[in-house]
């Protein structure tokens, strides 16, 4: 006799006496009245679980997914793959995947600029990556001092050690701020301009998030700024790191943020949405002067150090391949034009009006929502009253899964999502609103 398999309840046992999850205060997890949804399969933008309930993947589990959940090409990319390997080594050999990649990784920037990349496994280890070559460039060309990084109040690029010091966020990258990399942080690009000419000449590179901060609470940059930025770094001959980790792969309304202002980086970060969303890969693209400058023979000791076992996955790879085709064969970034202004108009007419809701702010497909406890004033409640996290709890019985940060809402869906979907999901949000008040 075949075993049963586990019940939803049993799952939820089991994931309470083992799992340890992310982001995550574990008591409130582990306790009796806390039912996670256990996921069992997703279709399009529906997500499905293990008691048959669907709903919409208002936020791309986690900003990941692109093409939507199950994709025919991607799920036949994967399979085609593992009946050839799954794994070899990127250290000694090489794969096709990860060659035909690259290749098209590189196609979309303009010619000779980012003309090399580099595999990593997740959005952290891109962005240590490119923070390591950027020390190391210096190095070689005989400026050991210059290794010390501009980072921006509120950013996110990561939790390994390095990429968290880059960080911004009190409550995600105090504790650990005396650790990793030499980071002073700047609110914006004025105070950038103020800092000394002594601390200036010991940078070796600034990083952003390209047009909005994420995990800050979808905070979008003064149009232009990214542009004056880059001037900027020219001017003092300071690498610019891009971490598109997030905004890449259409989710700002073109393939990445950068374009939006004609700026090219000398590294570019790549995850989440690399694969669609599907497998853990990342990219960090550089320009060939960079890479030039470690080349040499074995004694010269210029060789880049770095790489984790997985580097170029195969599987990864072939997923990322199709996640790219996709977007030819689909003209995906042509169809999200419509359903961007689309949003815009569902944003305006059923969440601008609610009492509780104050700035609504849009990149493209990426919206967050503050709630607030008064329009006028725009004050909040107070935070350990979670009441962000409340009114998605809530958006579940309207069919909606997504994630706030705080009292922001977000709401950022797979780009395959329909104009009725995206209504559903809007709509959700609204219902969910409503429910407020002033005491909630
Ligand atoms: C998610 C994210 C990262 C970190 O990526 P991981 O894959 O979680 O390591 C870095 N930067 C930005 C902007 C992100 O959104």
């Amino acid at each position: 006799m075949q075993p049963q398999p586990p019940s939803s309840d049993q799952l939820r046992a089991l994931d309470k006496a083992h799992l340890w999850h992310p982001f995550t205060q574990m008591q409130d997890w582990c306790a009796p009245e806390h039912e996670p949804l256990v996921i069992a399969s997703g279709e399009g933008v529906w997500l499905r679980d293990t008691e048959g309930k669907q709903y919409i993947d208002g936020n791309s589990s986690i900003w990941t997914n692109i093409h939507g959940h199950g994709h025919s090409a991607i799920n036949a990319a994967i399979r085609d793959q593992v009946d050839q390997i799954s794994h070899c080594s990127g250290l000694g050999f090489t794969n096709k995947a990860a060659i035909l990649l690259a290749e098209k990784l590189v196609q979309l920037f303009p010619p000779d600029t980012l003309t090399r990349v580099f595999y990593s496994d997740d959005g952290s280890t891109a962005i240590e990556c490119a923070c390591k070559m950027a020390i190391q460039y210096h190095q070689l060309d005989g400026q050991n001092e210059r290794c010390a990084f501009v980072a921006f109040d509120q950013a996110y690029h990561g939790d390994t050690t390095g990429a968290a010091s880059l960080g911004g966020i009190d409550t995600l990258h105090q504790r650990f701020s005396s650790f990793g990399f030499d980071t002073t942080h700047v609110r914006d690009l004025e105070q950038l301009k103020q800092l000394p000419a002594g601390m200036i000449s010991k940078l070796s590179a600034i990083i952003i998030e390209p047009l909005i901060q994420g995990a800050a609470g979808m905070k979008l940059w003064p149009a232009g700024m990214l542009r004056e930025l880059r001037l900027w770094c020219d001017a003092h001959n300071i690498f610019l790191i891009l971490d598109e980790v997030m905004t890449g792969f259409g989710r700002t309304g073109t393939m990445f943020a950068c374009e939006q202002e004609e700026v090219v980086p000398d590294f570019m970060a790549l995850a989440k949405g690399l694969t669609g969303g599907y497998l853990p890969l990342a990219a960090t693209l550089t320009r060939e002067a960079v890479f030039e400058k470690f080349l040499g023979s074995q004694e010269e000791q210029k060789t880049f150090y770095y790489g984790h076992s997985y580097n170029a996955n195969p599987l990864g790879c072939a997923a990322a391949l199709a996640n790219l085709e996709i977007f030819e064969i689909e003209n995906t970034l042509e169809k999200l034009q419509g359903k961007i202004a689309l949003l815009k108009t569902l944003l305006t007419e059923h969440l601008k009006p609610l009492g509780h809701v104050g700035e609504i702010r849009q990149c493209g497909f990426i919206v967050g929502i503050d709630i607030v406890r008064d329009k006028q004033s725009l004050t909040h409640w107070p935070a350990e009253q979670k009441t962000g996290a409340a009114v998605c709890l809530a958006a579940r019985c309207h069919d909606l899964l997504t994630r706030p940060i705080g009292d922001t809402l977000v709401l950022m869906p797979p780009l395959c999502i329909s104009n009725a979907e995206l209504e559903t999901a809007v709509t959700a949000l609204a219902k969910s609103i409503s429910l407020l008040t002033p005491d909630s």
